[in-house]
Formats: structure tokens, C-alpha cells, sequence
């Protein structure tokens, strides 16, 4: 046994051969995978073993494409059988959301290109001739997925890997990992010891233990899944040809057929689908495990399966697979850094890791060996949960996801499990006052305020709520607004030489005034979008920097294990600390005024200005600076004062016809003054250049990444950050749509809205070198529907910023 190798992948499944396949394409087979029974002995060899592309989430989309196109090559690769049957699939539709929503998928499909077409019950009917369609709208055809035989296609893959250098150890078990001094991992096994670069925890239902010797938390919860297979079904004998797979909502279910027989698989509602929950987890000599049939609680879903596919009723059932399946809170699969421990990372979690597990594979080997994947991973990233998401947390949300796997959930709906997870003491107050909140990173946040007690009737369309925002968003641009907005990432970074410290790691340098802002980009050494800080210099050697809620993990490990020991610099995470009201408006200097005796003048206090001044007799980080183009003011308070500075804010506002608003006021204003977003726009995709970031570039001193972005100039980037005009009437784009020219797909919304202000249609897209000139003319498909749209050269809304300067 090898006691050396770069990477250490622990767990034989498919998420983990995926990965090691993907690696040694890549040119890392310097690998090793430890298995502690036979591959795919934990999840994977009992999975149905689907591989739907009818996904809505255009980055997960891209991983399902890729592991569908793998599976049906992976045999003429390899020689090998991987029982890849390439039926496509029929998803059902039975009221016009749904239908809506496969039309937002179809334009999904139509950008990364795997092939589905929206069909009506004849079609259904040719296509599987045993379906009835009482009640079906359409069907949502996919032509380019099927199913494989989840250990035949593991096995396949993993000749593929060993033929390309990588190694692969069955029956020893990782017992136990750690941290050299030198930086490297030992990785301890029942065979020997490995010294690694990079590990991997690749295992499946026991990865929480795996990480939980690196005291690193991973947010999924083990669940129990079943499907049956049904005696011979006499109309699929000699049947040459064979039915697409099928999804339906009405039933909670996919059915299929399996040789003969049907196969049928059920997601119920239940609260009790935890595997291994007295047992607090599977024994590490479980293999090939499989729990007792439970009959009961999925009867009435195959009752319904039974009436939509009357072949099945009388042919019995013939086995019943009840099996331990990974579900996140969110259902993505946890894919890419842990959070803490440099080059350590997770491949798991996966509820679907059959239809994911290669494509995971193939974007996390980008990662590891590029540092960056092609692909927007942040919805995977592990470190987009937090110590708030525990296993109650956890648990709630993961039944929830798991019932909910077959039903659309309308963009604006908010679901009550694992909630509040973290709320200010302002919540109750807010809560009173009508806020709708929405959670990010576990904070609870206003979303908008239900003044008259109505609720959202969600979809995706402008809807009862689009008047009430309109109001909101009204008043911040012709009066004043307040919003608590505590979810901010933040960090004290003190030292002498922590000025030196961000400008290295800094595409910009910070301000060298006293008081000064700086939007600035941290950037992977490959020059491309790691995050975004606001950095304000509160002193000559002390720092407050700023970033998005769902970037608070990965910025501190950026910052912690950036700093070099040479350097003097002194990282403290304050994020629990403060909340931040926003007082935003042409009244917001009035307001703030009346409760300081600060000048806030345009000498004294100029707009990227933050200074820690006493507002309400409360000590403050007021940071003259916005998102949602006013002049305005962000209070970052300590938590504990959040309440007495919110309630003198109003009592001092209310002449001043003062407004609360929320997350969906603040997206069509800073829409309307075209800023892009972390996460959305900036992503680990593409480099300044391509983000149109050379204002936030200061070539005059080096940084991390540095070398790469004046290649990327010197290069000229293909694909382009461009803002739209949308001639769209009632909804808009909400990112991921296609962008076409000409009727040729060249581009990919990143988001949008309405701005309610300037009564446009708003959104950020990238297109392709020749689309980026303002004034092109484009068209954005929303759901199913094309519509103009033109390049903008500047924001619609106070270009010149004068507002902001006021
Ligand atoms: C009934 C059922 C039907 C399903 N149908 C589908 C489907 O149709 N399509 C789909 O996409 N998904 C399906 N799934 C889900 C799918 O099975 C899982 O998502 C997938 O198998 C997870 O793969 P994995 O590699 O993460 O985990 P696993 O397959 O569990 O692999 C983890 C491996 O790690 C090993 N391991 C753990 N700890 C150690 C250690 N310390 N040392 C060495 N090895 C270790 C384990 O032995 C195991 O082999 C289904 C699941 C169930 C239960």
C-alpha cells in the first residue's frame, strides 16, 4: 500500500469515483480512493438509478448534462457494461405554475443544450401508451437522459480512472485523519498511513463523521428512500421499445420500467424518514445495507401511481428497496472546500448522486486543480451552511426538501422548517409590522412588509405584491427608507501590516484616507472572482470589511489563511456582532442629523465615507454608502442596540414619511443602478474583465491574481457582462434565462428585475463578444415567451450619481 499521494479521496461511491475519474482527466493521478467494502456499497449500488436533465438551477443543470453525456459514452470508453438505458424522461404538469415552470426549464435547456420539448397527453400518450393523463397539462419530454445501472457505471468509471493512473483500494477502512504540521493530512487506514496534499470526504452517509475528525461540520441528514419493483408486467414482454421515465407531482413519484417490471419510487410525506436515528448513524461494518419495507406510509402514493399506470395494479410487488439517501437542507449536494481547514473537501450529500455524482466530480476536479471550477458553484459550496444549520435544523429541512422533491416551489415561497435560525432582537418588532422575512445564511430578513395583511400569491409573474414593493421602493427614492439588513459578513482587520495585507490579496487597494471606502475584489491566483469586500479604513492600520451573507465562511477562511506569517494583521470576525439598519432616501441626511451632532455635510462627511460616530447616543459604523443608489447611510450597530436605534430612527422619521423595505425593494433599486452582484454576477466563473471591473482594478500594484487579469486584457474577454432593458410586460428575468441574436443562443441572464422607480425591466447577462456594444438589440427568453431587449450604456437610474453625492 502507497503511504504517499496527492489526493486522498475517502468513500467508493459515485460521488467519489466520479471524482476520481474527473481527476486523472484533469492529470492529478497521483490518487488514491479508500473503500472499506466493495465500491458502491453505502448509497449507490441499491439506487433506481435515474438521471433526469429537467433541472431548473442552470449550474446544477450543467452538472446533470455532463454526467448524462458521460454515462451514455461510458461504455464504448471502457468496454465495459454500465446498463445505460437512454429513454428520456416525462415530467407532469397539472396547473399553469408548473407549466410555467418547465417553460423557465426549457429555456435552460435551451442554453446548455440537452434536448426537451414542452408535450401535450397525445404526445405523452405516444410516448408511454400505459399513462392516463386525467388531469395533465403537459409534459415536460427530455430526450437526452434515461437511467444506468448505478454499480455497473461505477465500475466503468473506475476502470476509466485506473486506466488513467489512479488508484483504488477496496476493504480498508479510513479510521481516522489529521493535520500535519507541515500542512500535509495523514490519513490513517486499517492497511497503513497515506500522507496526502488534498482528502477528500466522499462518504456518503458517514461523512459527518469523516469531517467530524477535522472538527468540520457537514450539513446533510441520512434519510431512508424506497422504491418497488412489481411482478412481470404482461404488456412490457417482447415490448421492443420502452417508456420514458416518468415524474409526476400527483403521485410524489417516478415510475419506470425495469426489464418487465415496473419500477416504482415514492417520495412521501412523513416526518420520520431519518435512517439510523436511535443509532445516531450507520456502523462502520454496515455494507449494502437495506432497511425493512414500510409499506404503509407510501400506499397512498402508489395507490395514485396505480391509477395513472392501471398495467401495474395487478402485477404485484416483487421487492422493495427501502435505502439510505443523503439530503441537504436545500437539496444541492455539498461539493467543494469545507469550511476551516485549508484542502480539505466534500463530495457528498447528494440526494440524486447517480444523475450528479459525475458532473459533481467534473467541476470539483476543475476546482481543485485550477482553483476555480467553469461553472458557478456557489450553490454547492458546502461552506453556504453555517454552525446555525445543526441537526434539528438540519433534519427539518431535509424532510421538507425530501417531500417536496416533485413539488414546484414558486419563486417567493417561504417555508417555516428550521426557522427562525438566527434573527435579530429586532425580528419580533419588524414581524409585528407585517415583514415578510426570507432567510440567507440562516439570518432571517425583511423581504417586504404586508401593510394590509395580505400574502404573496407566488409565482412567476408580477403578482399581488409587485404594488406593495413599487411603494417601498417609491418612497426610499422620494423620501427615506429604513432596513435591517444583519446578515452582512464582517471583519475587523487591525495590525500594522494589515493596509499591505488587503492590497495584496485586493485587485483594488484600500483608501489611503482615513474613513475611506473601497468596493474591492479578491481573486483566485487564476484572476478570477473570488468575492467582494467593502473595505472601509476606519484607521491608519484598522479595517472594516463587508461581504455577502453567503459568503461569511469562505471569507474567512479567504482571509485567515491568506495572511502570511511575515505579516503583522490581526483577523477578527465580528459577523454576530452588529446588525446594519439602512436609512436610505433624499431625507436620510435630515433624519440621521437629528440624532447626531456629527456633521454630515458633503465637506465633512463625503459619500464613501465610514467613521464610527454616536447616532441616537448609540456608537455606530456609519458607512455613507449603499446599495440601492440614494443618499443614505449603513448603521452597522451592535446587535444589542439594534432595537433602541431602529425605534429612534422612526420616532425622528415619521415627519419625514419614513418607510420600512426589504430584500425585494433593495434588488429593483440596485437594478435600476445597475449593480452587479456577488454570487450572481461576480462569480469564480470569469475575471474582472469579463465582469467590465477595470475601474475596480488597480494594475499599479500586485496582488493575488494579478499576472492573470492583464493576460485576461491582453487576451480580450469572449463572453461580456452586459445590462438590459427588457421589453418584458408581467414578469422578469430572474437569472438563467437565454439570451439570443438573431434567434442564436448567445448569452445567459444572471438576474434581474423590475424597477419600480423608472418602470423598466431590468437584468444582467453575459454574451458573447459581439453582443456587448450598447444599443444591440437582443431578446431574453421568460417563460417560453421572447422578448426585446437592448444593451444599456448606463445605469437607468441617476448615472451620474449625483443622488449618491447629494
Ligand atoms: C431507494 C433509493 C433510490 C435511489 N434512486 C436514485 C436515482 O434513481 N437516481 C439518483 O441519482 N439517485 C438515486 N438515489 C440516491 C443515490 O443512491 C445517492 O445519492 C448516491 O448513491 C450517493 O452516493 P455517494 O457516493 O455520496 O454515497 P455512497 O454511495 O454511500 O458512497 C460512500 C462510500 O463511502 C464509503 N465509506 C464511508 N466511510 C468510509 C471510511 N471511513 N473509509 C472508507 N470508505 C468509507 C462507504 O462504504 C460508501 O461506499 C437513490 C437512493 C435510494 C435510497
Amino acid at each position: 500500500m502507497r503511504s504517499h499521494a496527492r489526493v486522498v479521496i475517502v468513500g467508493g461511491g459515485v460521488m467519489g469515483i466520479g471524482l476520481l475519474y474527473s481527476l486523472a482527466e484533469e492529470g492529478w493521478t497521483d490518487t488514491i480512493l479508500v473503500e472499506k467494502g466493495e465500491l458502491t456499497s453505502g448509497s449507490t449500488w441499491h439506487a433506481a438509478g435515474q438521471c433526469p436533465s429537467f433541472i431548473a438551477d442552470y449550474n446544477l443543470a450543467k452538472v446533470h448534462a455532463f454526467s448524462n453525456d458521460l454515462y451514455a459514452r461510458l461504455e464504448t470508453m471502457t468496454g465495459e457494461a454500465t446498463g445505460w438505458h437512454a429513454t428520456g424522461g416525462i415530467r407532469f404538469a397539472t396547473n399553469q405554475l408548473e407549466l410555467d415552470h418547465f417553460k423557465r426549464v426549457e429555456g435552460v435547456a435551451a442554453n446548455i443544450g440537452f434536448r426537451m420539448q414542452i408535450v401535450g397527453p397525445e404526445e405523452i400518450h405516444r410516448l408511454n401508451p400505459f399513462v392516463t393523463t386525467r388531469g395533465v397539462l403537459a409534459g415536460a419530454w427530455t430526450l437526452d437522459d434515461g437511467y444506468v445501472d448505478p454499480s455497473s457505471a461505477c465500475n466503468a468509471m473506475a476502470t476509466a480512472a485506473r486506466r488513467l493512473g489512479a488508484t483504488i483500494v477496496r476493504h480498508d477502512r479510513v479510521t481516522g485523519i489529521e493535520r500535519l504540521p507541515s500542512g500535509e493530512f495523514r490519513v490513517s487506514t486499517e492497511r497503513g498511513d497515506i500522507a496526502c496534499e488534498h482528502v477528500v470526504n466522499a462518504a456518503g452517509c458517514y461523512a459527518d463523521r469523516v469531517s467530524a475528525w477535522l472538527g468540520v461540520q457537514t450539513t446533510f441528514a441520512n434519510m431512508k428512500h424506497q422504491y418497488v419493483v412489481t411482478g412481470p408486467v404482461p404488456e412490457f414482454v417482447g415490448r421492443d421499445d420502452e417508456m420514458p421515465v416518468m415524474r409526476d407531482p400527483y403521485a410524489s413519484a417516478y415510475y419506470r420500467q425495469e426489464q418487465e417490471s415496473g419500477l416504482i419510487g415514492i417520495y412521501e410525506r412523513s416526518d420520520t424518514r431519518e435512517a439510523w436515528a436511535e443509532a445516531g448513524g450507520p456502523s462502520w461494518e454496515s455494507s449494502n445495507e437495506l432497511f425493512e419495507a414500510e409499506y404503509e406510509p407510501i400506499t397512498p402514493y402508489l395507490e395514485r401511481v396505480m391509477e395513472r399506470m392501471p398495467i401495474f395494479a395487478d402485477a404485484g410487488i416483487k421487492r422493495v428497496v427501502n435505502g439510505a439517501i443523503s439530503h441537504t437542507p436545500d437539496s444541492n449536494p455539498l461539493v467543494g472546500p469545507a469550511a476551516g481547514v485549508r484542502n480539505f473537501w466534500l463530495a457528498t450529500g447528494s440526494g440524486i448522486g447517480i444523475a450528479q455524482g459525475p458532473g459533481c466530480g467534473k467541476y470539483l476536479a476543475q476546482w481543485m486543480v485550477h482553483g476555480a471550477a467553469e461553472i458557478n458553484m456557489i450553490g454547492m459550496d458546502p461552506r453556504r451552511f453555517g454552525a446555525y444549520a445543526d441537526k434539528a435544523y438540519t433534519s427539518a429541512k431535509a424532510h421538507r426538501e425530501y417531500w417536496d422533491m416533485y413539488r414546484l416551489i414558486p419563486p417567493g415561497e417561504e417555508r417555516p422548517e428550521g426557522r427562525p435560525a438566527k434573527a435579530t432582537p429586532l425580528y419580533e418588532k419588524l414581524k409585528a409590522k407585517g415583514c415578510v422575512f426570507t432567510e440567507g445564511f440562516g439570518w432571517e430578513r425583511p423581504k417586504w412588509f404586508s401593510l394590509d395583511g395580505r400574502a404573496e400569491e407566488c409565482g412567476f409573474r408580477h403578482n399581488n405584491v409587485f404594488e406593495v414593493v413599487a411603494a417601498e421602493c417609491r418612497a426610499v427614492r422620494e423620501r427615506v427608507g429604513v432596513f435591517e439588513l444583519p446578515s452582512f459578513a464582517k471583519f475587523d482587520v487591525s495590525g500594522p501590516g494589515a493596509e499591505a495585507f488587503l492590497d495584496r490579496l485586493c485587485a483594488n487597494r484600500v483608501s489611503r484616507r482615513e474613513g475611506g471606502i473601497v468596493l474591492a475584489h479578491a481573486l483566485t491566483e487564476g484572476g478570477r472572482i473570488a468575492t467582494e469586500f467593502t473595505i472601509t479604513r476606519l484607521a491608519s492600520d484598522r479595517f472594516f470589511v463587508l461581504s455577502g451573507a453567503l459568503a461569511y465562511q469562505r471569507d474567512l477562511d479567504l482571509l485567515r489563511f491568506s495572511a502570511r506569517h511575515d505579516e503583522v494583521v490581526t483577523i477578527t470576525d465580528v459577523t454576530a456582532d452588529y446588525s446594519a439598519l439602512i436609512v436610505a432616501g433624499p431625507r436620510s441626511r435630515d433624519l440621521v442629523a437629528k440624532l447626531t451632532t456629527v456633521d454630515l455635510g458633503n465637506a465633512a462627511y463625503p459619500w464613501l465615507t465610514g467613521r464610527e460616530i454616536a447616532v441616537a447616543g448609540i456608537s455606530v459604523r456609519a458607512l455613507r454608502i449603499n446599495y440601492v443608489g440614494e443618499l443614505g447611510w449603513e448603521l452597522h450597530v451592535p446587535m444589542a442596540h439594534v432595537v433602541a436605534l431602529y425605534d429612534a430612527v422612526w420616532a425622528v422619521g415619521e415627519e419625514l414619511g419614513i418607510v420600512d423595505f426589504g430584500l425585494y425593494a433593495m434588488n429593483s433599486l440596485r437594478m435600476e443602478k445597475a449593480y452587479p452582484g456577488w454570487g450572481a454576477e461576480l462569480t469564480n466563473e470569469i475575471t474582472p474583465v469579463e465582469a467590465g471591473l477595470d475601474r475596480f482594478v488597480d494594475l499599479d500594484h500586485d496582488f493575488v491574481g494579478r499576472a492573470a487579469v492583464v493576460a485576461a486584457r491582453e487576451r480580450g474577454a469572449s463572453s461580456h457582462l452586459v445590462y438590459l432593458e427588457v421589453g418584458a410586460t408581467d414578469s422578469d428575468v430572474a437569472g438563467g434565462e437565454p439570451v439570443f441574436a438573431g434567434g442564436r443562443a448567445i448569452g445567459v441572464t444572471t438576474s434581474g428585475g423590475f424597477g419600480h422607480a423608472t418602470g423598466k425591466s431590468l437584468a444582467f447577462a453575459y454574451v458573447d463578444t459581439g453582443y456587448e456594444t450598447a444599443g444591440t438589440r437582443l431578446e431574453v427568453e421568460l417563460i417560453g415567451d421572447r422578448w426585446p431587449a437592448t444593451v444599456l450604456a448606463k445605469p437607468v437610474y441617476d448615472p451620474g450619481n449625483v443622488r449618491l453625492r447629494a
